[in-house]
């Protein structure tokens, strides 16, 4: 700041001449209107309009005038410094506008644009095959039921007339909940939900029961430890054998269609008695003498292994609380995943568990 003047002559102070006033203010309104952006305006307004900028310093000149000259002084350096402000002002809306409409621009959908990749997901094999195995049983008057796949010890095994000695009871085939005490199990299959079901219900009883169970089985592309089983239970007066076959060609043939058959061969279960295996009449070969010798499906056999069966053992029957000498009854239950697999050509049944969609788009409409 210049040292107080004794006189009255306002031009003596450089900052304060008009000339040189009207120099910085042109300066500065050049330097506004040549901003193109709002970050040139800023520094264009830090140069011209800041604390440091030529008519802030001249503005501070004022103080060092004579009263009588300080109003003209002020008038001038205010003027100018309202209309650079106004200008920046004036400078920034425009800016700003241009700005907002390039990013508008920059960030415009075109709605009209064909869309390559609609992913939509699909439905997994095993659910599709699990529901339409309860459509087929719900059709006969048959109920679906489900049960927890933490089971207790003595509906999985003891109830299904598994002895405390059988071998599936061991380490290497169960997953058991700790601690030992609770006698408790991941279900190593569906029956323990039949268990539930005849101490639940009044006979007669139809229940077909898909779900997940649970086996000690390292993975690999044969086994899995967790795979998908579904058991039917039919508990009336006077079932027999014979109900039992009807009823899984009946299954067979809604699944596979007209003309399926299957075939009972004797095995052993300790739920059943007497038990057997049940076989599907190949669906590929049909077991047609002209084609059944290159049949891949079926291995030439022209039957595929399908699942268990057998009428109830009475022993469990008494476990559930039926009574044995007024009802008797039927049970099968097969694997869903190995269905799937060879309906499919399936190599690997890992491909059932990777959770990725391009493996099950191709399922996602029915079986
Ligand atoms: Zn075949």
């Amino acid at each position: 700041m210049s040292a107080p003047n004794s006189d009255y002559d306002p031009v003596e102070v450089t900052p304060l001449h008009p000339d040189e006033v009207a120099r910085v203010a042109r300066e500065a309104l050049e330097a506004v209107a040549a901003a193109t952006t709002l970050a040139d305006l800023k520094q264009a307004r830090l140069d011209h309009a800041g604390d440091r900028s030529p008519l802030a310093l001249a503005n501070r000149e004022i103080g060092a005038l004579p009263p009588q000259a300080r109003k003209e002084a002020g008038q001038r350096i205010g003027q100018a410094r309202g209309e650079v402000n106004r200008a920046i002002a004036a400078r920034t809306e425009e800016l700003e506008a241009v700005e907002s409409a390039a990013q508008l621009a920059a960030e415009a959908v075109d709605v009209t644009l064909p869309v390559d990749r609609e992913v939509v997901g699909a439905r997994h094999p095993i659910t599709t095959i699990q529901e339409l195995v309860a459509d087929i049983f719900v059709a006969m008057g048959w109920e679906v039921a489900e049960g927890p796949e933490v089971e207790a010890e003595w509906l999985n095994f003891d109830a299904m007339n598994l002895g405390p000695d059988h071998p599936a009871r061991t380490m290497q085939d169960t997953f058991w909940v700790e601690p030992a005490e609770s006698a408790q199990v991941l279900r190593t299959h569906t029956s323990p939900v039949q268990a539930r079901s005849m101490l639940t219900r009044t006979p007669p009883i139809y229940v077909v029961c898909p779900g997940r169970v649970y086996r000690t089985d390292e993975a690999d592309a044969t086994h899995m430890p967790v795979f998908h089983q579904v058991e039917g239970l039919a508990i009336d007066e006077g079932l027999s054998m014979a109900h039992l076959k009807g009823t899984l060609d009946h299954f067979a043939q809604a699944v596979y269609g007209d003309g399926m058959t299957t075939r009972f061969r004797p095995s052993y279960f300790p739920f059943t008695e007497p038990s057997a295996e049940v076989d599907l009449l190949c669906y590929v070969c049909h077991n047609d003498p002209a084609s059944v010798g290159s049949c891949r499906t079926c291995g030439g056999e022209g039957w595929i292994e399908w699942g268990g069966c057998g009428v109830v053992n009475p022993r469990v029957l008494v476990a559930c609380g039926v009574d044995p000498e007024r009802y008797s009854g039927f049970a099968f239950g097969m694997g869903l995943d190995r269905t799937v697999t060879s309906r499919y050509d399936i190599a690997d049944l890992r491909d059932l568990w990777d959770g990725d969609v391009r493996f099950t788009e191709p399922f996602g409409v029915g079986l």
